[in-house]
Formats: C-alpha cells, sequence, structure tokens
C-alpha cells in the first residue's frame, strides 16, 4: 500500500482547478504527496460566458479549456469520472468507474439549477448551467426560427417567435440580453420581421438585478426596454407548461421557449449525500469552519460554490460567485499545504469587489469596489472591466494561450458587431490586398541598407547614423532651430503650427520634430553609450551602426519573401521610432511606420514564405515541453 498522501480534488470548475494548480504549486518538491483532480467532463467549462455560446456570439469550443492542457508538466493526475457517492468514514470516493481513496478532499462540484418546487419548470424549460445547456438552447433557438420561418399560421409563428426567461438575477438579464442582440442576426438570416419577436423575462422580485444600486437597476431596464425585451418584474410563475408560462393573476404567455435561470442550489453528489454525514445548508452547500473545511470532517475542504461559512462580522454567507471561487481556491491550497507540512492554518476571511453584468456583447454594467466604497458602471467602462477580470482569470488557468483566444473571441473575431468595440477590430478583409505593400516597403528598406552598407564598407569607420560631437557648430544650429520651432508652435493655434512646422521642415531638410523630452533623454543615454569624454564615438557606435544597417537589409528581405513578416513589419515600426527619436527621421519615415503597423497582422500569409513556414514551425512550437507547460501556444 501506498504511504503517500492522496490530495483528491472533486471538480474542475473555477474553486477545483485553481485549488489543484496552487497545490501543485505549494507541494511541488514534496514526493509524499499525490494530486488528483476528479471531473465528469474532460473539460473546464466557463460558465460566465454560457449565454454567449447560448446566443451564438462565440463559437461553442471558446468556452471550453481542456484539462489534460491545463495541467501539462504538473503533478496533478487527471481523472474523468462522475462521482455517485462520498463515504466520509472509509474517505472513498464512488465512480461510475472505480473508487478513489483519500486522505484530504476537495469538493469543488457547484450548483446547479434550482425550480423552487414551481410546477412543469423542470420538464419544460431549458436550463443554462453547463456546456450542454448552452449548446442546446443555441441550437433551440435557431429551430424555432427556422420553423417559424415556414410556420403555416401567423399563431403558430407567434409561438415559435417568443422567447421567455425566467429570472432576473445574472445569469437571466445576461441571457436575455444576448438573445435580445442576437435576435437582429437570426431575423435577418430568416427573414422574419424585428417587431413578431417578443422577448420576455419574468420575475418574482420587484425589480431586476436586485443587488445592484437603483441607478443600475433603472439602466438595465432602459437598456432592456430599447431591445425590445418585456420585463415582467413582480410576477410570480405559477406554472410552466410545454407551450407556455403561467404568470399570477394574468395571462399565460404562449412560448415555444422557456429558459429557467430562476436560481442555483448545490450539485447532485451534494444533494446526494447524506446531512447526518456532512452538514449542509441553505440548498446543499456545506457548512464550512474559518479554514474551509466541513464542520464535521477536517480533511474535507471545501471550495466555490459548495461553501456555505458566513464571514465574521457579516450577515450573509460568502456568494456564489467566481471571486469566492479564486478566493476559497487559494485559501484551501493554502490549508491543504500547511497541514501536510504540520504548519499553521489561515483563517477565510474575503473580501469581495462586486460583479459585472453583460446587456449583450455591447453594453454591460458594473458595481465595483469595496464593501466600503463602490462605483458604479455602465457601457464601455463596465465591458472593459468585465473583460480585464476574465483574462487575469484565465490568465491564471491557461496563461498567454487563453488570454489570446479570449481576445479573439471577443474582439478580433466578433461578428455583427457585437463587441464593446463594435465591429472595430473585426472587420476582415484579404490580406492579399497587402502583397503590393509588403513588397514596396521591404525593398525600400533592402535598398536603404544597401547603400549604406556600401558607405560602411568603403569606410568601416565613419559613423554616420549617429550625430558627430567633433564638429558640432552646423548640428547645434538645427537643435537650436527645433527648439525655438517647438516653443513657437506651442503658442499657436494647431493647424498655425502645421503650417509652421512643415515650413522650417522642409527648409530643414524634412527631419521630423522630436519633443524636447525625448531629444534630452535620448542624448543622454547616447552620451554613455556611444560617446567618449572628448566627443569621439566608443567602438559601441560602428557596431550598433552596423547592427542597425544589417537589421535594415533584413526587414527588406524578410517583408520581399514574406517570411517572419509579423516580426519584420514589427521592426520596421521600431527602427522607424528609433530612427525619429535620433532626431534624423526625414518625414517618409512615417510612411515606414504606418506601412509597418498594416503589414503587422499576416501580410505574409498569402504570396509569402509564411503561408509555408510558419504552419510547420508551428507544429513544432507545439510540441516543445516548455511550450505546453507555460501555454505558450495559440
Ligand atoms: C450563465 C452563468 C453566468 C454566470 N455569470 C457570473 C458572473 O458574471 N460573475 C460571477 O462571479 N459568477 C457568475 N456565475 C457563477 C459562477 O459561474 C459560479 O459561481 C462558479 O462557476 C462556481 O465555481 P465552482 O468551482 O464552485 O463550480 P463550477 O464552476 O460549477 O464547477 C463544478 C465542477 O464540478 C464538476 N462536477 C460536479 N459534480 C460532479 C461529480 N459528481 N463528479 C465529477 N465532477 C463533478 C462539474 O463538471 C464542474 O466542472 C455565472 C454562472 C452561470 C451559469
Amino acid at each position: 500500500m501506498s504511504l503517500k498522501k492522496n490530495i483528491v480534488i472533486l471538480g474542475a470548475g473555477y474553486g477545483g482547478i485553481l485549488t489543484a494548480k496552487k497545490i501543485a504549486k505549494k507541494l511541488k518538491k514534496n514526493e509524499d504527496v499525490t494530486i488528483t483532480l476528479i471531473d465528469k467532463n474532460a473539460y473546464h467549462t466557463m460558465l460566465t460566458e454560457l449565454h454567449e455560446v447560448a446566443a451564438g456570439r462565440v463559437p461553442e469550443e471558446s468556452i471550453r479549456i481542456d484539462l489534460e492542457k491545463v495541467f501539462y508538466g504538473r503533478p496533478v493526475k487527471i481523472v474523468l469520472d462522475e462521482i455517485t457517492d462520498i463515504d466520509f468514514d472509509s474517505k472513498s470516493l464512488k465512480g461510475s468507474k472505480t473508487s478513489y481513496a483519500y486522505d484530504y478532499l476537495v469538493l469543488g462540484t457547484g450548483s446547479k439549477p434550482t425550480f423552487y418546487g414551481c410546477e412543469g419548470a423542470q420538464e419544460h424549460s431549458l436550463t443554462l448551467w453547463s456546456y450542454e445547456d448552452a449548446l442546446k438552447i443555441k441550437y433551440h433557438i435557431l429551430e424555432a426560427f427556422e420553423k417559424a420561418s415556414v410556420a403555416k399560421t401567423p399563431e403558430m409563428r407567434a409561438h415559435l417567435l417568443t422567447f421567455v426567461v425566467i429570472g432576473c438575477g445574472f445569469t437571466g438579464i445576461e441571457m436575455i440580453g444576448e438573445l435580445a442582440e442576437w435576435t437582429d442576426e437570426l431575423c435577418f438570416n430568416f427573414n422574419i420581421p424585428k417587431e413578431e419577436v417578443k422577448l420576455y423575462v419574468l420575475d418574482l422580485l420587484p425589480k431586476v438585478l436586485p443587488m445592484f444600486d437603483d441607478k443600475l437597476i433603472k439602466k438595465t431596464e432602459k437598456r432592456l426596454e430599447k431591445m425590445g425585451v418585456e420585463v415582467l418584474t413582480s410576477s410570480t410563475i405559477t406554472e410552466v407548461k410545454e407551450n407556455a408560462v403561467c404568470i399570477k393573476g394574468k395571462e399565460c404567455i404562449p412560448t415555444y421557449t422557456t429558459i429557467w435561470a430562476a436560481g442555483i442550489e448545490g450539485s447532485d453528489i451534494l444533494q446526494h449525500v447524506d446531512g447526518e454525514d456532512i452538514k449542509k445548508q441553505a440548498r446543499h452547500r456545506v457548512e464550512c469552519d474559518q479554514y474551509l473545511r466541513s464542520v464535521d470532517h477536517e480533511e474535507v475542504f471545501v471550495v466555490g460554490d459548495n461553501v456555505f461559512f458566513i464571514p465574521e462580522g457579516e450577515e450573509r454567507p460568502v456568494p456564489q460567485m467566481v471571486e469566492n471561487a479564486e478566493h476559497s481556491a487559494k485559501l484551501v491550497s493554502h490549508n491543504i499545504a500547511a497541514t501536510v507540512k504540520g504548519e499553521a492554518l489561515k483563517s477565510y476571511q474575503p473580501v469581495f469587489h462586486g460583479a459585472m453584468v453583460c446587456i449583450g456583447g455591447r453594453y454591460g454594467v458594473a458595481q465595483v469596489g469595496t464593501p466600503k466604497k463602490e462605483f458604479v458602471f455602465s457601457g464601455f467602462i463596465a465591458m472593459l472591466i468585465k473583460h480585464m477580470i476574465n483574462m487575469v482569470y484565465f490568465f491564471e488557468v491557461l496563461g498567454f494561450n487563453k488570454v489570446w483566444t479570449y481576445m479573439m473571441h471577443e474582439f478580433f473575431h466578433v461578428k455583427n458587431r457585437r463587441s464593446f468595440f463594435g465591429g472595430h477590430f473585426s472587420k476582415r478583409s484579404p490580406n492579399f490586398w497587402l502583397v503590393p505593400l509588403r513588397l514596396f516597403v521591404g525593398a525600400k528598406w533592402f535598398l536603404e541598407g544597401i547603400v549604406k552598407m556600401g558607405k560602411i564598407a568603403s569606410d568601416p569607420s565613419y559613423i554616420f547614423l549617429l550625430p558627430s560631437k567633433v564638429d558640432v557648430s552646423g548640428a547645434t544650429e538645427v537643435v537650436e532651430e527645433v527648439v525655438e520651432t517647438v516653443k513657437l508652435a506651442a503658442d499657436a493655434g494647431f493647424m498655425d503650427k502645421v503650417l509652421h512646422y512643415s515650413a522650417v521642415f522642409s527648409e530643414w531638410g524634412g527631419a521630423l520634430p522630436v519633443p524636447e523630452f525625448v531629444t534630452n533623454i535620448v542624448d543622454w543615454s547616447m552620451d554613455l553609450v556611444f560617446y567618449q569624454p572628448t566627443g569621439e564615438f566608443t567602438a559601441l557606435a560602428s557596431v550598433f551602426q552596423t547592427t542597425m544597417v544589417v537589421g535594415e537589409i533584413l526587414i527588406g528581405l524578410a517583408l520581399i519573401g514574406g517570411l517572419f513578416t509579423m516580426l519584420a513589419s514589427a521592426a520596421s515600426v521600431v527602427m522607424g521610432a528609433m530612427i525619429w527619436v535620433s532626431g534624423t527621421a526625414p518625414a517618409e519615415m512615417l510612411w515606414y511606420m504606418a506601412a509597418g503597423v498594416a503589414l503587422i497582422a499576416g501580410s505574409g500569409s498569402t504570396f509569402g514564405l509564411d503561408y509555408y513556414v510558419l504552419p510547420f514551425l508551428k507544429k513544432r512550437w507545439m510540441k516543445l515541453k516548455f511550450v505546453q507547460k507555460w501555454y505558450l501556444f495559440t
């Protein structure tokens, strides 16, 4: 029998995945433990983005993160199994395949929708709490539109085009907002007038997002109404039928689609385990002590939605939200490592920083800060906060890879302008239009470099890319003139400035102006590296000059051949900027830089070597161990 301590984490959700990563890091040198992460799925689901898949904004695979990828090269064993029972006395989990013994168990099994005993709700509504749920909703909505487009009677068509979301909390509002946004595209694709689509969001409570400030509530309601959603608060649902939702004191709403987003309770496995074996509270959450251990079992730790704990000085238990999953994962990983090492445990004292809700991809509301000082935001800023926070989480889980793909899905590849940046970053055009520009810029750099290389070859000691300090008479005049120009221009109006600059620069040979503070910094650093106290050049000056010239030739060749064009174009911009700050850039350097920006995003991927070389290199790159371990692939 193995003497190693088995740490088993049940559930690879927000809490479980971070706990496993953090424990693996803390105990990486400890050979006396094994870490096992068990989940019924081979992937982690980004639940907070489910509505985006359900309403066709982002691709389906974008909300799944493969567990093998996350834990590559880390001492965590991934087990794909559904746990059906837990024996807390013998410390074992019963799965559908086999049983798993544990010395320390982390419960992170999350939640599931609850129906509060509402008649017909479970049977006749769709839920939004898993990847499969999101797909089901998406295809159901598509089917409703498709059927409506060929419906034989107006009643049938109206029934198919009525959508009801029950629940005005985060999930319900995000779902209806996203659906409202999607209907524009669906109506266009299925040739259905927008007025025919009826969208409802209902709740028993008198207002939407009741945890938010009244200002945000009003803004949310206003936004939803603008999007064509009828908000029915103070509406008690009496029954969900196969083809209708019934509200107390009102007529039933006939509908083909009911989405239930009205509340949650503990996962199936927590419902299954006996309250005698492990103490539960508030719809199957595990009652925890201050160290986030079950109050009945010291070796059972709890993370995420499963935690029932009321922090000192608070009246309510910690919220079932991602931030709680993150904080609890941090604490539990510390406490398990501390238990293994015989060190002191830490208490759970979480501080929460608010919440953000998207109403479609273009608008959101957020209430953030600390319990003492909260700020409310709506629109662009709220969406920016939401995306930033998501990216921080994704970076923790799957590093650069996930942040990159998230940005692609949310900003750069988004369709129908469904992003808070609109479609500005996602407008796509074929790369072959850029081929002439790429060849032209490449040729310019190449010829520049060749001419300069000729000068170096004829006299290697001649430094012409850096100003000489030995005879400064001409240069001083130029510098004085630029300083005078900047001063004059600062006093003039904008157009006057432009005219003034262009007059002086054409007189001065067209060099671009450089702000004085930049010149000062450049002068200081150049003095340090390239000049001796006597004003003579150091040896580094000639190395620098040769490197710059070789760089120009290489950039030119790379652009002409379409090889590594992303790097070459970035180098074109950087080189242009360097020449500019040195105060020797002619006005044409501006278009070198502008063209560099235009060419940066894959201009070599058509009619260039990148088309062949990059896929080949990418395959090899992705196989490198450090690349997989540090998620440096895309
Ligand atoms: C549509 C939607 C939008 C949301 N939006 C927000 C938001 O904007 N902000 C926010 O803070 N929160 C939001 N939430 C809530 C947030 O997603 C949860 O608080 C969070 O996922 C809880 O993390 P967790 O680790 O406890 O559980 P989960 O992330 O739910 O993970 C539980 C894991 O356990 C696994 N599992 C469960 N039972 C078993 C079993 N018997 N055997 C094996 N594996 C099992 C599941 O497969 C799953 O991987 C949203 C939720 C949804 C559904």
